[in-house]
């Protein structure tokens, strides 16, 4: 498809990345009397944190919070969210940049009510990357249930399908048009905020834990998923082969971290991550054993009580160590083999499913795009000298949400102050 070319648009700060830093950034900034254009990939805000069940240390479901922030988006004229969009192209203009920002086509208007006629019409189904690739869900869809814009989007990939012309011609709001086109929109802006944030290190890169093989080994952010599916359905967690109910389930830390051959860093928030989700399980499954296999638990500050407190939990055992392989059992079972790095023990134990904690690492792209940020050798971005362009959030280094967004107002703050200066 040829892109459309739209108008040139101005704004005083261009905040690439619409998670939590993001949209921390664009609020604070906007709120501050700047005008700002919030550029986002995906066709929703929110980003990684949209996806978690409940987040801590509160255990609250993240979208409370994220629920705040979209009103403060939707309240403020200064803020204009592009969803379906990614910066193709930067370049020096003036004190500032000229950003050239490539919008797919949502096939869904602003019309839309999202009253749901369009899905039950829809009979083809597509991958749902929201879930992680653990669903399908209809070609047309809600990003998710508390989405913002709250609007259905058309996964391109089945745009052609007959269903959704069906669907569009039955539209109460006649809000679907499958003629859209991508559009190349030109933005001229005087700072850059780069809040890209992090994917979860590639499970498949560790084939001794069986991620690709073993159906009942899952990812953190995968088990995410679970948990808030399951909550969403009215249904138990169960584990993904067969639906069992949990009996015994193992958290393996640092799957891919602190090791020179994979992530030689630690990413600051798995040993919460985990300790959080064992608590999904505790909730639900009052007798279920959790083992938790780690090299050191990193609980900084605060965060400490919540260790003492799962670790007060009778069938909760903690193991020192890092697990080598994780092998089928049988069927359906797994065996979990790590060293006991205390006792010099090889410890075999079976569990029903594992829960790989595996790493966060920084989305690329700032440095193609010629963005002048420097970047450590992991690829995690600083700030390079050009104070009116500042990087936030994971995209900055591992860490969790309340870090994330202390990190965005203060980058604000000094893109801020330098186009102050500038003017
Ligand atoms: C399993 C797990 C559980 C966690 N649980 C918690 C928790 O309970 N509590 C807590 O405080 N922290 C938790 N964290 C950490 C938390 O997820 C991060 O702190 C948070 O996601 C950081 O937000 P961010 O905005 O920096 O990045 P992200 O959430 O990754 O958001 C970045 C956004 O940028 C977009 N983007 C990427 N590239 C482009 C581009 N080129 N153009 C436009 N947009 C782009 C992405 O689509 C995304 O929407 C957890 C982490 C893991 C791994």
């Amino acid at each position: 498809m040829t892109p459309t070319k739209s108008k040139t648009l101005e704004c005083d700060l261009m905040v690439i990345g619409g998670g939590i830093a993001g949209i921390t950034a664009a609020v604070e900034a906007a709120e501050m009397g700047r005008s700002v254009m919030l550029v986002e990939k995906e066709h929703y805000l929110g980003g990684q944190v949209a996806r978690m069940h409940r987040y801590f240390p509160k255990l609250c479901p993240p979208l409370c919070g994220m629920e705040i922030n979209f009103r403060r988006i939707k309240n403020n004229t200064l803020i204009t969210a592009l969803t379906g969009a990614a910066p193709a192209k930067i370049a020096s203009a003036g004190s500032g940049y000229q950003v050239e920002v490539m919008v797919e086509p949502r096939f869904v208007t602003e019309a839309c009510t999202a009253c749901g006629d369009c899905e039950k019409v829809c009979t083809v189904e597509a991958p749902d990357a929201f879930n992680m690739g653990l669903t399908r869900a209809k070609a047309i869809r809600l990003p998710y249930e508390m989405a913002y814009p709250y609007r259905y989007y058309v996964d391109k990939s089945a745009v052609q399908h007959p269903s959704l012309q069906a669907a569009a011609k039955i539209c109460p709001a006649q809000a679907i048009d499958l003629s859209m086109q991508p559009l190349l929109t030109t933005v001229k802006t005087k700072a850059v905020v780069w809040a890209a944030g992090w994917q979860s290190y590639d499970a498949a890169k560790l084939p001794e834990l069986g991620f690709d093989v073993l159906l009942n080994v899952v990812t953190n952010l995968q088990f995410e998923r679970i948990a808030a599916n399951a909550i969403l359905a009215n249904n138990k967690i169960v584990r993904p082969s067969d639906g069992a109910p949990l009996a015994s389930v193992a958290f393996v830390q640092c799957a891919g971290s602190r090791d020179d051959n994979h992530l030689p860093y630690c990413s600051a928030v798995c040993c919460m991550a985990s300790l959080k989700q064992s608590r999904y399980i505790r909730e639900q499954y009052p007798d279920a054993e959790i083992h938790i296999f780690f090299i050191d638990a990193r609980t900084p500050g605060r965060w400490e009580d919540f260790y003492v407190n799962v670790q007060d939990d009778p069938k909760t055992i903690v193991h020192r160590g890092k697990v080598g392989k994780i092998e089928a059992a049988d069927n359906s079972n797994l065996t979990i083999i790590a060293e006991n790095t205390l006792t010099g023990n090889l410890e075999r134990v079976t569990v029903g499913m594992a829960i790989l904690a595996v790493g966060m690492e920084p989305v690329r792209g700032a440095k193609e795009l010629g963005l002048p940020l420097a970047f450590d050798k992991y690829g995690f971005a600083y700030r390079n000298g050009a104070a009116n362009v500042m990087p936030a959030g994971v995209a900055a280094g591992p860490k969790d949400v309340a870090a994330s967004v202390q990190e965005a107002t203060g980058s604000v703050a000094l893109a801020l102050s330098a186009i102050g200066r500038s003017i």
